[in-house]
């Protein structure tokens, strides 16, 4: 469902001038020929086929896409949350510099408690029901930044307030149960920022949450860009919420991105009918013309099509997509496309 209040990405609130802001800011991550496989007892199977992403400091760059595409596992294995049977197989995770897949566990594990953190879907179960968001928080604030006692209650208030969470104090006492989807929400936001990360992986944010819910956090994540100049990846299938909080947004199809460009450009200038499936299907707020939906399933990544993945639901597939996999090519300035016949179709 579209966030209320979004009708077409040209209405969208970026600045050009604050999309030249972040590119011209400094590189954070950058993601090459990112590949992972799924090792089976009797079968690997390629499930992200070499990606490229790169991120600025304050920029939200978003990753669309059906389930199974490949969104998550590419936010897993940049954050060296992939469990098997996932397996990174090739590839460079540079962040700040330095390849993360080079990283042991410990090393690892740091960076992600302290400069990398990332948000779920589904914060309830994220979160320990056993402890209160207070003594979590004040676990992460002790590991962290060695505060402890007052300081770190402090803090831990400083942070929920942050997050726009009324009355923290009472907050700080509840467990995830007590908390509504919203509150807990923020609260794992709160967590995550507990360790001043330089980038934040955002997977699926606002999904459980109701529409109105789902405003106010994508609210919460355009201000901590603005306030921390806070680097983001947001994984979502919701095409509003990108067009209300990302810069740039890559398009994902059976592991590989098949379009990747500035928020307005994906919106206004569509190249691959793939994206254009998506634009067509997603829910108007305004109401007009009937729901369209792309034919088909997204490939089982064990029987992936040959050549162009997307060719057995594609209207315009030629003799070419059915043996060629295309390439990312650019299409514009700063607007790649993966597609034999985009020309053509444009
Ligand atoms: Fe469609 Fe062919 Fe383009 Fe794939 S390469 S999206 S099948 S036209």
């Amino acid at each position: 469902m579209d966030l209320p209040g979004i009708a077409a990405s040209s209405e969208k609130a970026h600045s050009p001038q604050g999309l030249e802001q972040a590119r011209e800011s400094e590189e954070i991550l950058r993601v090459e020929e990112l590949r992972v496989e799924f090792h089976f007892p009797d079968s690997k199977v390629v499930v992200l086929a070499g990606i490229d992403l790169d991120v600025s400091m304050g920029e939200i760059v978003g990753i669309v896409g059906e389930s199974g595409s490949g969104k998550s596992v590419t936010a897993l294995s940049i954050i060296g949350l992939l469990r098997p049977p996932g397996v990174v197989t090739g590839g460079r995770v540079l962040f700040c510099g330095e390849n993360l897949l080079d990283l042991g566990a410990d090393e690892m594990r740091a960076v992600r408690g302290e400069r990398i953190s990332m948000i779920f879907q589904n914060p309830r179960a994220s979160l320990n029901p056993v402890f209160s968001v207070g003594k979590v928080l004040r676990e992460v604030l002790r590991l962290h930044s060695g505060l402890r006692g007052a300081a770190a209650r402090s803090r831990a208030i400083e942070l929920l307030s942050d997050v726009g969470l009324p009355d923290p104090e009472t907050v700080l006492a509840r467990y995830p149960h007590q908390l509504s989807g919203g509150m807990a929400q923020r609260a794992m936001i709160a967590l995550a920022l507990a360790s001043s990360p330089q980038l934040l992986l955002a997977d699926e944010p606002s999904t459980a949450l109701d529409v109105t819910i789902q405003y106010q956090i994508i609210q919460l994540l355009s201000r901590l860009r603005k306030d921390r100049n806070l680097a983001q990846i947001v994984i979502t299938h919701n095409l509003g919420v990108i067009a209300e909080l990302c810069d740039r947004v890559a398009v994902m199809y059976a592991g590989t991105i098949v379009e990747e460009a500035p928020v307005g450009q994906i919106f206004d200038e569509t190249r691959h009918p793939y994206t254009k499936g998506l634009l067509a299907a997603r829910a108007r707020t305004e109401g007009a013309g009937e729901l369209e939906s792309i034919p088909g399933q997204v490939p089982d990544m064990r029987n992936r099509p040959a050549g162009c993945a997307f060719h057995p639901r594609c209207a315009f597939a030629t003799g070419i997509c059915r043996t060629a996999t295309p390439i990312l090519e650019m299409s514009g300035a700063r607007h790649k496309v993966a597609c034999h016949r985009w020309k053509e179709l444009a």
